[in-house]
């Protein structure tokens, strides 16, 4: 169980997260759903200290860390346990597919060298690209590249794999794809905290969806409740610019 604490986030004087209480399952897919703005990224990005909050704790099984004051070996050891996914990829460009996925198994898991190819080819091979291994990433579609980049984050087996927005900036026909590898990802049982505005989406992957607003958790449910039975008005309004 990954319990997460009063977690505080202030841009000057704006309260963007004011408190939230957060805890995940094993195997949960949390989604986060909310208006532009709200703070969405700014939860994932606090987690694994992109952000730096002004409080808060994540507590995985038996370590806890304390977000708002926590040591340079700490904040390694939790981004490790917090891999991301970003919106715009984020490969190295100057590395081959394969290179981009063995960086973190060498430098952050520092496996012996043979371990680190044969661990990274089974990532690639897992997301269906292990034929594009010498590629460069410009030579691969924006899909391809956020396979990869999910690849890449799995690598580090992390507690809990944070994705924001993975699929806004692809376009229209390489969306399903990266969907799909999620969806495997997730089917394998790993741990996520998702930010999406893809509402089909979210309802057929996640287990928990919450909508934030005003630095809070407005309302949490599972997707059935979330999106069939909105009981706030506001989440009501949210989901009517998408229909
Ligand atoms: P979107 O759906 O558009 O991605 P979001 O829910 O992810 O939105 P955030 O990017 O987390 O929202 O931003 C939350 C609030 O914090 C916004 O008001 C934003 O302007 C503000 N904010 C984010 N980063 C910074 C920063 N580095 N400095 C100042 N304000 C910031
Ligand atoms: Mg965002």
């Amino acid at each position: 169980m990954i319990k997460i604490r009063n977690l505080v986030k202030r841009f000057n004087k704006h309260t963007v997260l004011d408190g939230i209480d957060l805890d995940i399952e094993p195997g949960e897919v949390v989604a986060f759903i909310g208006p532009s703005g709200t703070g969405k990224s700014t939860f994932l990005c606090s987690l694994n200290l992109l952000e730096k909050p002004d409080s808060g704790t994540i507590q995985f099984d038996d370590t806890t860390y304390d977000l708002a004051h926590i040591s340079k070996k700490e904040t390694l050891r939790l981004r490790r346990n917090t891999s991301m996914v970003f919106q715009s990829f984020n490969l190295f460009k100057n590395r081959t597919v394969l290179e981009n996925v063995e960086e973190g198994l060498r430098v952050v898991k520092k496996l012996p060298k043979a371990e680190v190819k044969e661990h990274a080819l089974a990532e690639l091979r897992n997301v269906g690209l292990e034929a594009y291994q010498d590629h460069y990433p410009q030579h691969l579609s924006g899909g391809q590249q956020q396979r990869v980049a999910i690849a890449r984050a799995l690598s580090m087996k992390p507690e809990l794999l944070l994705l924001d927005e993975p699929t806004s900036a692809l376009d229209p026909e390489r969306v399903k794809e990266v969907q799909d590898t999620i969806t495997l990802a997730a089917q394998g049982g790993n741990t996520m905290l998702l930010v999406s505005h893809e509402m089909g989406f979210v309802r057929k992957i996640a287990s928990r969806v919450l909508f934030i607003e005003n630095g809070k958790i407005v309302e949490q449910g599972n997707p059935e409740e979330i999106f069939s039975h909105p009981k706030t008005p506001r989440l009501r309004s949210f989901l009517s610019d998408f229909e």
